[in-house]
């Protein structure tokens, strides 16, 4: 039997997930601070969800979904990414009724058969955040705004936000097609996809990582320049917000996400030393979504963050989720005959709010010290049937072996005042 774990996924291991969870409790406690609500849906949806949510043309549809029929042989996926599912969710469950907002956050894996590189998993987990039903740009700075905080609360420096616009409805189209005819010119500099992609999705040759598609796409017609005037003035009212925030930002015209439903506002966070896959977070306005999936016209942004490169860029910056003792206390028998007493104990000081462990090897006393310190305990409890007569037992600090006899009712008292004197 081979036992390791599938091509493209990985174990987190404990000190992987504590950063996890460092990441997901930093993300609680501030999302919550800007309104947001958790909301999780499923791991896997009815294929056609991401099929028209993200669309067909995309990369992630055409070539990297965990598609497979169930055993009722309907087709289901496995999620690529969440902003379709919140989508789905918040419509089957009518969360944005007219002229409301929802703002939601969940956390998880999301699956996307790719070749696995530094940073870059088939399962990978994600931070997501949405807001559906809010139109103006302030709401596309708070979200912007949102996420550079994130990363600077976690402690990263020397990121980059790249900020663009993508138009819509009304002026999109015309561009599309002016990058269209420029691909078609210059077809025989680019490579073989991007060539291609004059026919099935011009804009995402401004994705491609090959520098000669690079140079030749960095000439290529801007949306900039091609703005209608609603979506002219929308962008210059959220890099308005941005400035006055004191949020640095680069515009960006190449940035347009390798997703089919961003409408106007695009960001994306960079952070220095991943090389090519420098993007740790990004997201964008999806204003038509909604109604693509046969809703109300509902406008909506959001963005995702991913947790395996932010947690490249953390470990580059040396930040460290401090690992905490997995016993405050270690509760030791000086003799087998009092393993009851000491069962008892451990548990009392648990309920009392203490870390605390205990022998299950039939260790001797010596080896449960060593034990005690490998776990990190500050403090050693001996219980010995001598101590257990008179009602007491020995407290011993671990750091310089001093023991002290205390009394057996109120332990829990004592050992919480001499945890607290550090
Ligand atoms: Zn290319
Ligand atoms: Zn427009």
């Amino acid at each position: 039997m081979d036992y390791r774990a599938p091509k493209g996924t990985a174990d987190m291991l404990p000190e992987t997930a504590r950063a996890w969870e460092h990441m997901q409790r930093t993300a609680q406690e501030l999302f919550a601070r800007y309104g947001y609500q958790p909301l999780y849906p499923p791991v896997f949806e009815h294929t056609e969800i991401f099929a028209r949510g993200i669309g067909e043309a995309t990369d992630i549809v055409s070539k990297e979904m965990y598609t497979f029929e169930d055993r009722g042989g309907r087709s289901v996926t496995l999620r690529p990414e969440a902003t379709a599912s919140i989508v789905r969710a918040s419509l089957e469950h009518n969360l944005v009724p007219p002229g409301s907002v929802a703002k939601l956050y969940f956390m998880g894996p999301m699956f996307r058969y790719e070749r696995p590189q530094a940073g870059r998993m088939r399962q990978f987990w994600q931070i997501d955040a949405e807001i559906l039903g809010a139109a103006e740009p302030s709401a596309d700075a708070e979200m912007i705004a949102l996420l550079a905080r994130y990363f600077e609360t976690l402690g990263i420096t020397g990121t980059t936000l790249l900020v663009n616009s993508m138009g819509d409805d009304a002026c999109r189209p015309q561009y599309r097609e002016k990058v269209r005819a420029y691909i078609r010119e210059h077809s025989e500099q680019l490579c073989e996809e991007c060539a291609r992609r004059a026919d099935t999705n011009p804009l995402r040759a401004f994705d491609c990582k090959k520098p000669t598609c690079r140079d030749v796409m960095d000439l290529a017609p801007k949306l900039r320049d091609e703005l209608c005037r609603d979506c002219a003035a929308h962008y210059s009212a959220v890099k308005g917000y941005l400035d006055d925030l004191g949020i640095a930002y680069v515009e960006d015209p190449s940035l347009v996400r390798g997703l089919d439903y961003y409408t106007r506002t695009v960001f994306e966070i960079q952070a220095p030393g991943l090389g090519a896959q420098n993007a740790i977070g990004g997201g964008g306005r999806y204003d038509r979504l909604m109604e693509q999936f046969g809703g109300p016209p509902t406008p909506g942004l959001g963005f995702a963050l991913g947790f395996e490169r932010t947690l490249l860029v953390m470990q580059a910056q040396g930040l460290r989720v401090p690992a905490p003792a997995t016993a405050e206390v270690y509760v030791a028998r000086a003799q087998p005959e009092v393993a009851s007493a000491v069962f008892e104990l451990a548990a009392r000081l648990r309920e009392a709010g203490i870390s605390a462990e205990l022998d299950h090897q039939a260790r001797s006393l010596k080896s449960q010290f060593k034990q005690a310190d490998r776990l990190g305990a500050r403090l050693a409890l001996v219980v010995g049937p001598d101590e257990l007569a008179g009602g007491e037992v020995t407290v011993r600090a671990m750091a310089t072996s001093q023991e002290r006899r205390a009394p057996l009712s109120g332990i829990a008292e004592v050992l919480q005042g001499l945890l607290a004197e550090g």
